[in-house]
């Protein structure tokens, strides 16, 4: 069939709106009608070629939509179901059987590889193969052939066009608080970076009951949503030396979490001489490869701290996405504030509004 896609022809081109061919699903597959789907950082990266991606290539991968049909061994949803696409993973690995699909052995290819995991492509034009299948689903479109592992059945009372970034930026920043540091109650955690997956993880520091939720930006907009979302003290790393307030908040204690979404090693070394004994920083955010980070051994040793690196918040979709919407019904995950909704054809927009700062998540409504 035909659909309208925006498509990447080339390192760090703008999108075209372009018609290209879908092809038959697969029995492995859903075809879902989009009605929304959120443009994330990863988008940029890989328009930019920072991950390799075979190009032209359709992105996209946090789309919410409407199950259109159906392949023969699909059991989750049904033509007409509500659906929020996430991230792919094949099912099968050793990581997917223990509940750790974020972490999928064959993650590169089912997320990145711009193909089906057989090396065919979904779409095309006039016969020129475009990569599909981008997360498994390819959602900067009208129609997508998605793998049934991305497919997330949502309450259909919920609007759909509120939903698509569920599926990763907010998915991210909510999960590596509450499925991965877990943080007790009266504690303290620092987000670096109050973008989406940065402004995702202040509102679930807030249902974690943490006392002290500190953000930290460069943008004073973006501080300012923060506090309405639950931070209780904002940093702007340009005028101030983050390091010293922090300790100036949390006293003698040090903090206890961090969560990087910036991935910037001046920062990450901040937040190393920051961090309380027995304290963990989360790294979430994606930077070029060869980017490093040095941290000082003498005063930090003896803290007995903890650095990792966090996907998808650590989450299963089918399982966490339900309770963010579960969350945002309640009144305690408004994540709607940091959307700004943008037309297909202003995608390039969107994209430049997330740079400068001015949208804190654009969402392309169909
Ligand atoms: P974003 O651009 O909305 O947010 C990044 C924020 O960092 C911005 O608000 C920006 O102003 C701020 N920032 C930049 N430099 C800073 C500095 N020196 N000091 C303080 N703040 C600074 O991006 P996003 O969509 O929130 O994504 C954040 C990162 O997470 C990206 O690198 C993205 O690729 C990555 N990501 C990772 C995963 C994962 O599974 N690990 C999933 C989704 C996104
Ligand atoms: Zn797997």
């Amino acid at each position: 069939m035909q659909i309208t896609a925006a498509v990447v022809r080339s390192q760090g081109a703008d999108f075209t709106i372009e018609q290209l061919e879908l092809d038959e699903l697969r029995h492995n597959e859903v075809r879902v009608r989009l009605v929304a789907t959120g443009i994330c950082h990863t988008d940029a990266l890989v328009r930019d070629a920072v991950y390799p991606t075979p190009l032209p290539a359709v992105l996209g991968h946090e789309g919410a939509g409407v199950v259109e049909a159906i392949g023969d061994s699909v059991i989750s949803v049904a033509p007409g179901d509500h659906v929020v696409l996430a991230a792919a993973y094949c099912g099968h690995c050793k990581r997917c059987r223990r509940g750790e699909m974020a972490y999928c052995e064959n993650l590169f290819a089912a997320d990145f590889g711009g193909r089906r995991l057989d090396g065919t492509t979904a779409l095309s034009k006039d016969g020129e193969a475009v990569s599909s299948h981008f997360f498994g689903q390819s959602s900067f479109a009208t129609y997508a052939n998605v793998v049934e592992e991305s497919v997330v059945k949502v309450n259909p009372d919920v609007p759909l066009e509120h939903l698509g970034p569920l599926g990763c930026g907010i998915n991210t920043g909510a999960g590596t608080v509450l499925n991965e540091l877990k943080p007790e109650i009266g504690s303290s955690l620092a987000v670096f970076g109050a973008g989406a997956v940065g402004s995702a993880a202040v509102m679930a520091a807030k249902v974690a009951d943490c006392a002290v939720v500190v953000a930290i930006d460069i943008h004073d907009s973006r501080l300012e949503l923060a506090r309405e979302l639950g931070a209780t003290h904002t940093i702007n790393s340009l005028t101030e030396d983050v390091a010293a307030r922090l300790r100036e908040i949390t006293g003698d204690a040090g903090i206890d979490y961090v969560v990087d979404t910036t991935a910037r090693p001046e920062l990450l070394r901040q937040a190393a001489e920051a961090i309380g004994v027995r304290g963990t920083i989360a790294l979430v955010g994606a930077a070029k490869p060869g980017t490093e980070v040095a941290f000082e051994i003498g005063a930090s040793l003896v803290k007995g701290w903890t650095f990792k690196t966090v996907v998808q918040g650590s989450s299963v979709p089918q399982v966490f996405i339900p309770q963010l919407i579960q969350l945002w019904q309640e009144g305690r995950f408004p994540f709607e504030k940091l959307v700004q909704n943008y037309e297909l054809a202003q995608i390039n927009e969107g994209f430049a509004d997330s740079k400068s700062g001015a949208t804190v998540k654009p969402v392309i409504v169909f």
